[in-house]
């Protein structure tokens, strides 16, 4: 395997240097966590979408943009943590808990391969009722029934809670998580994905992902599985409560550790071992996507801007407290000199404004991503949350994959819009951006290219009334008392 050996960086250049940002879309420059702070804050739109645009054509060329048909399997939605931007938890006794029956499982699978999917994406909330065995017995039914089928599932908040939940022997976190994946693995997980990534701050994390796994468990869970040979992807949900600086620390933890799993020879912390005999498996894909607040408890604190106490906060005038305290080493600012409660006592909004990203803001931060995480192969557009046509426009700004056809979603939706597109549609979004669409698996592999004759999805159709974006929008419904029990995760197994 070869070794992968990052570009240089510059530190001595500006984020606005043509000659930089050419360099850094060539391949031959990787841009430090300063420059790419700069870049995100002070780059004209139009710059930094032309930059992460000749980056993503270096890598993939100027034909082919893809999409994969899987469907999305929320196999429970108990969950033991109280993130709070989620809309889709519920405790054992509510009333729409759930567990799906091992048989509904196997039903939507069947429906997925019938239109000629390829994967699925099953993930859930952390569920203790659950055992290894059920799990185990759910991937080899999966495996024995759709030998065809790559299960892409469990993300690391769940693993870390498997190990809580299940006590598997082993002196370390790792060696506790290699236990349960390789039981997992050897049952039929193909590939791990990357929910939960979140933002990896710690001050961040603490307030948003309240019960759920911190940075360091989280990147150590996809560590194992890229030792047993894996792949996995990353994620980012930003738009709430953190600063630009967080989120430019959060591509730079992803980029560490790619590091590692590719045996980079310039890794300080990597052992010679590591180096000689990297391990194959590694993130294959980055996707970020905005905050969505209908329906959860952070979405009900005020837009930054909408009180007048936001532009009066002592120190840095009318500022964003997420960026007034964000560092880009993930920490809060001057925490060397102050406890963070002494920090937060003087940004007293930290954690009491949203910022709530716009369509350019996430243009941005994609475009950003194509560009900072030099060592990742695919950077996914995400209109499942921005809409059918944003996502066209990301695939200028640095995306070169639309993601997966949606058959059905359920955790975003819970918390606003959704868009469900079908394999036409996508097509279409990706020949109007100038682009030929092309049907991949889950390692990215191409397996069918749709070119502009009369059969390609999008070409074939007559009548587009039946082919428009749906938009999924669920709204949480009261809790009568009287339904508790009857749909509980016990009842449903
Ligand atoms: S986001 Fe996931 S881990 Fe957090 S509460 Fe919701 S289901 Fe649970």
């Amino acid at each position: 395997m070869t070794i992968y050996t990052p570009p240089p960086e510059h530190p001595d250049l500006s984020a606005d240097d043509p000659g930089l940002l050419d360099a850094v879309a060539a391949g031959q420059a990787r841009l430090t966590p300063e420059q790419g702070l700069a870049a995100l804050r002070t780059l004209p739109l139009h710059e930094l979408g032309r930059a992460a645009d000749a980056r993503c054509r270096t890598l993939h060329g100027d034909d082919l943009r893809t999409y994969v048909i899987d469907r999305n399997i929320n196999y429970t939605n108990v969950c033991t943590a109280r993130c709070t931007f989620c809309a889709f938890r519920r405790d054992a006794d509510d009333h729409d808990a759930y567990t799906l029956d091992k048989q509904a499982i196997y039903d939507k699978i069947a429906e997925l391969v019938a239109i000629g999917g390829t994967q699925i994406l099953m993930q859930g909330g952390m569920n203790p009722a659950l055992p290894l065995e059920w799990y185990v017995d759910l991937l080899s039914g999966i495996r024995s029934r759709f030998p065809g089928v790559h299960v892409h599932a469990f993300s690391p908040p769940e693993f870390i809670e498997f190990v809580q939940f299940f006590d598997p022997p082993g002196d370390t976190l790792e060696a506790k998580l290699r236990w349960v994946m390789v039981r997992l693995r050897d049952a039929g997980l193909d590939s791990v994905p990357g929910g939960g990534g979140e933002i990896f701050a710690h001050h961040v994390r603490r307030k948003i992902g309240l019960g759920k796994c911190d940075a360091e468990a989280w990147l150590t869970t996809m560590y194992v599985a890229h030792t047993l040979g894996m792949f996995t992807s990353a994620t980012m949900m930003f738009g709430h409560i953190e600063g630009l600086a967080d989120r430019v620390h959060h591509m730079w933890l992803v980029r560490r550790w790619q590091d590692r799993a590719l045996g980079t020879p310039s890794l300080r912390d990597g052992t010679a071992a590591e180096r000689q005999s990297p391990p194959v498996g590694h993130y294959k894909a980055f996707i970020s996507w905005p905050f969505q607040r209908e329906n959860t408890p952070l979405g009900r604190v005020p837009d930054f801007g909408a009180r007048d106490e936001d532009f009066a906060a002592p120190g840095r005038l009318g500022e964003f407290a997420g960026d007034v305290l964000a560092d880009l080493n993930g920490t809060i600012r001057g925490e060397n000199a102050l406890s963070s409660e002494q920090v937060l006592e003087r940004v007293p909004s930290f954690g009491r404004r949203v910022r709530m990203s716009s369509a350019t803001d996430y243009l941005r931060t994609q475009a950003l991503s194509r560009l900072f995480l030099d060592n990742i192969y695919s950077i996914g557009a995400s209109w499942v949350t921005t809409g059918p046509h944003v996502g066209q426009v990301a695939m200028a700004f640095g995306a070169n994959d639309m993601g997966s056809v949606m058959m059905e979603e359920n955790v975003v939706s819970s918390a606003g819009t959704t868009y469900c597109l079908d394999e036409a549609v996508l097509c279409r979004l990706i020949r109007d951006a100038g682009f030929t669409p092309a049907q991949r698996n889950n390692t990215y592999d191409i397996i069918r290219v749709h070119a502009a004759t009369p059969d390609a999805p999008d070409l074939a159709v007559k009548d587009w009334s039946a082919h428009r974006a749906r938009r999924m929008h669920q709204q949480a419904p009261p809790a009568p008392k009287a339904a508790k029990a009857a749909l509980t995760v016990g009842a449903t197994k």
